[in-house]
């Protein structure tokens, strides 16, 4: 059975600024047929590359790399924003449109030579995902792919992330 999951993306105009058009997964999630569908092509993906650790950034690659994590038994490590880990963490820094932000993740959240998956709901410029992989390879662990429900063409972050292996299951 195959479902066209474009028909569980939200499209909503000038959110969260003018001339933004957002793409809204969460009618994706809230359908247990369509979400367990995207899981499952992110669980073949992550088998294909036998991945031994999923990381996501906060928030909503918690709710995609979580599920993935759990089918295949391994362990998920979420990258969060500042002063939300309680012990050592490391640090990446990355831009935003004005300013700069920052993820970590625990210290001791990567085995070194782990095989590691990172994963998000959407890829915009490629700045989230891009600190996120460099925290997992601050720590050791190798990057062996990255995935997302939505890919937003336009943004070019496969150029921020030029190397490493793309997977998404929409684009726009
Ligand atoms: P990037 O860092 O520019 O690649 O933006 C990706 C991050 O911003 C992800 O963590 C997304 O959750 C969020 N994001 C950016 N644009 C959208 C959107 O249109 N819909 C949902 N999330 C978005």
């Amino acid at each position: 059975m195959t479902i066209d999951l474009k028909k569980y993306v939200a499209t909503v105009p000038n959110y969260p600024e003018p001339g933004v058009m957002f793409r809204d997964i969460s009618p994706l999630m809230s359908d247990g047929k369509a979400y367990r569908y995207a899981t499952d092509q992110l669980v073949d993906y992550a088998r294909s590359k036998n991945v031994d650790m999923v990381v996501g950034p906060e928030a909503r690659g918690f709710i995609v790399g979580c599920p993935v994590a759990y089918e295949l038994g391994i362990g998920f490590a979420p990258a969060r924003k500042e002063g939300k880990l309680p012990r050592e963490t490391v640090k990446a820094t990355y831009d935003l449109e004005y300013g700069k932000s920052a993820l970590y993740l625990h210290k001791d959240a990567i085995k070194p030579g782990q095989r590691v998956l990172v994963t998000d709901d959407l890829l915009a410029t490629g700045g989230t995902i891009g600190a996120t992989i460099d925290l997992v390879e601050d720590l050791g662990g190798i990057v062996v792919g990255t995935a997302f429900i939505i890919e937003l063409k336009d943004l070019h972050g496969r150029d921020k992330i030029k190397g490493y292996d793309i997977f998404s299951l929409m684009e726009y």
